[in-house]
């Protein structure tokens, strides 16, 4: 039976045919004749604009760039990724060399000679050269009046760099981005698949709903009532390829989350997703130290292994975030007993109960450098956190003493401790919350991060901008409370209890650590992994009885925990924020060669965009008015 196959190359030329041809256009007026059929066959390039030193003199040489200046008809410079090139257009040569647009693409051919003296550019590489132009292509007319000059990208705002994307990746900073993201992500492949044995296995990015998890992107299909969805990660699939005895798999991998706008997120982003068979926490977090040293780039300094590690309690009771930014001291001190003993009144009710504390944090140098405006700011950042719970600023003078109306009620024996624990010196200021459990450290360890940043903006230096520190917390939770009841994974459903509190698993799920893991450089997490359950019965009793999920969604990661799986754990670091801070970028999307913007479309195409009722008919889908 013969079926006939509509190939999309032909759907391409039906969509062609259908569109003005050629001649139809020529009826329209153009304001200049359209630049059809006369493009050339392009002869290449001998050089690159950055590499022409003297050794070249008397060389005829090729080189091709964009034009980033031209100056009354004498020269041009040219411009690619590598270099600027000075092009010297001699009397005989200026009637064949138009007025040329900026960063219009050319192709010049001519002689290189050494720069007659005093011309010389030493802050150029190719300064002492320039080439005699002897011939000139425009590969590339540009149009007059881009939307923004390239050299001035920096004073431009990003919605219309996003926009023009496309230019916008002609800066320098991109550029350098870009290029150092290639060459890491070379390296860590180097080093995982060539000398380590792992092997990269792509795994779909069609995939079901499971339980669990961050929102994911729904897909439709052709079946009606089905739908896809995109994967937040391929933890699944790594796991099964364990399964299937592939024992070490690495994915540069795409993941999907719908996680609506939030500023520092993209719907779409890449992992360096790893797993491993036959292999404990230590060799994860070994493997992965190893991998950043071996692909870290030279100009930042060298790596020192292994990693400080930093169990989840401690982080949460010292920085107040599970993600600490180690480059600079100012720890969250407990004071809950010597507000306890000191008896005041205002404190009481709260101290009544069970989980109450009471924690401080010394400010280096607050009272000297913060304005009282300043101080209301940090009082609002408390506000946004956490309504009616106890805060106070304790200022120390230049005499050592504490000014606050606080310490007025307080003894001094009770200050003399405060001051023992916090050893403020003078021009400090500190900051003291209270609350249940870890709800004044998240204040404090908020704060600690707001007044680093603004003392630097008061030309402080808190934290070292080479400074990369990075470090492991281990030992999270297993599970957190839900809101309405409940409680759900602290990350995901696959991970491994901590072997010391396993047997707490059926009777005091609450009570049980994780052998999750999350790798942490200067209070962002940029990665995170964890061992993973390997018996079907533990996974079953962890959805069904714990988290009271619907296994049947999961039946084929079941399965095949029960057709012989081997132990095994991994780990993802998110590529996109491990660049941002390789190379210092305020945002991720500095790091993405097109990114979305925060509400998760792309100012570009103009992603997302409507589809006809035609072709959702296909998919069943009916758009609801609204
Ligand atoms: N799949 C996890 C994530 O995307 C990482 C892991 O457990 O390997 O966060």
């Amino acid at each position: 039976m013969s079926r006939k196959v509509v190939c999309c190359f032909c759907k391409s030329l039906q969509a062609a045919l259908q569109r003005p041809s050629v001649r139809q256009l020529a009826g329209r007026s153009f304001s200049k004749p359209p630049d059809i059929g006369r493009q050339t066959s392009f002869s290449g390039r001998s050089h690159t604009c950055g590499e022409l030193t003297k050794t070249d003199i008397g060389k005829q040489v090729t080189i091709c760039g964009w034009v980033q200046h031209q100056r009354l008809q004498q020269f041009v410079v040219l411009r690619d990724w590598h270099g600027l090139t000075q092009v010297i257009i001699p009397d005989e040569k200026k009637p064949a060399v138009p007025d040329l647009a900026l960063e219009s693409v050319i192709q010049v051919t001519g002689l290189v000679q050494e720069r007659p003296d005093g011309q010389q550019n030493t802050k150029m590489p190719t300064g002492e050269i320039e080439v005699v132009l002897k011939d000139i292509q425009v590969l590339n007319e540009c149009k007059p009046n881009l939307p923004f000059n390239i050299q001035d990208f920096h004073k431009v705002k990003e919605a219309l760099r996003m926009e023009y994307r496309y230019l916008d990746l002609r800066n320098k900073d991109l550029q350098r981005n870009l290029r150092l993201r290639s060459e890491m992500v070379m390296k860590m492949r180097e080093f995982l698949c060539n000398q380590n044995g792992f092997v990269d296995v792509e795994t779909p990015t069609l995939f079901r709903q499971t339980p669990g998890g961050a929102k994911e992107f729904v897909v439709p299909s052709r079946f009606a009532g089905k739908f896809y969805t995109l994967p937040q990660s391929p933890q699944q699939f790594k796991q099964l390829l364990m399964v299937g005895g592939i024992d070490r798999y690495v994915q540069i991998a795409r993941c999907y989350r719908d996680e609506g706008s939030k500023p520092e997120r993209q719907p779409e982003f890449t992992q360096v997703d790893i797993e491993m068979s036959f292999v404990n926490q230590d060799n994860v977090l070994d493997l992965v130290e190893h991998m950043l040293v071996h692909c870290w780039p030279e100009s930042k300094g060298r790596l020192s292994i292994p990693f400080p590690r930093m169990t989840y309690h401690e982080a949460m009771a010292k920085y107040g975030v599970d993600k600490p930014d180690t480059r600079f001291d100012m720890q969250i001190c407990d004071v809950t007993d010597i507000i306890r003993e000191s008896n005041l009144e205002t404190f009481r009710p709260l101290l009544d109960q069970p989980s109450a504390s009471i924690q401080a944090v010394n400010i280096t140098g607050g009272a000297l450098h913060f304005s009282n405006k300043d101080i209301s700011s940090l009082q609002s950042v408390v506000q946004e956190n956490s309504a009616e719970k106890i805060f106070k600023v304790i200022k120390v003078k230049e005499d050592g003493s504490l000014q606050s109306p606080l310490v007025k009620h307080l003894r001094a024996d009770d200050v003399s401790r405060l001051k023992a624990t916090l050893k403020p010196l003078s021009g400090d200021l500190i900051l003291l919350s209270g609350g249940n459990q870890f709800e004044p450290h998240s204040v404090l360890g908020r704060l600690r991060l707001e007044c680093a940043s603004l003392l630097e903006s008061k030309g402080v230096e808190v934290r070292k901008k080479a400074d990369f520190n990075f470090l492991w917390v281990v030992d999270f939770p297993l599970f957190l409370p839900k809101e309405g009841g409940g409680v759900e994974s602290a990350h995901h459903p696959f991970t491994a209890a901590h072997p010391d509190d396993a047997h707490l698993l059926t009777t005091h799920p609450n009570q049980v650590r994780s052998q999750h893991y999350d790798l942490v450089v200067n209070g962002s997490e940029i990665g995170g992994g964890s061992i993973r359950i390997h018996n079907a019965d533990e996974q079953r009793f962890v959805l069904e009885k714990v988290l009271q999920e619907d296994c049947s969604e999961l039946s084929h990661l079941l399965d095949a925990l029960e057709s012989g799986c081997p132990p095994h754990g991994g780990i993802a670091l998110g590529l996109d924020r491990l660049m941002a801070v390789v190379c210092g970028t305020p945002s991720i999307r500095d790091v993405i060669a097109f990114p979305k913007s925060h509400d998760g479309k792309d100012p570009m195409s103009k992603a997302p965009a409507v589809v006809s009722q035609e072709e959702l008919d296909v998919y069943h889908i009916q758009i609801k008015d609204t």
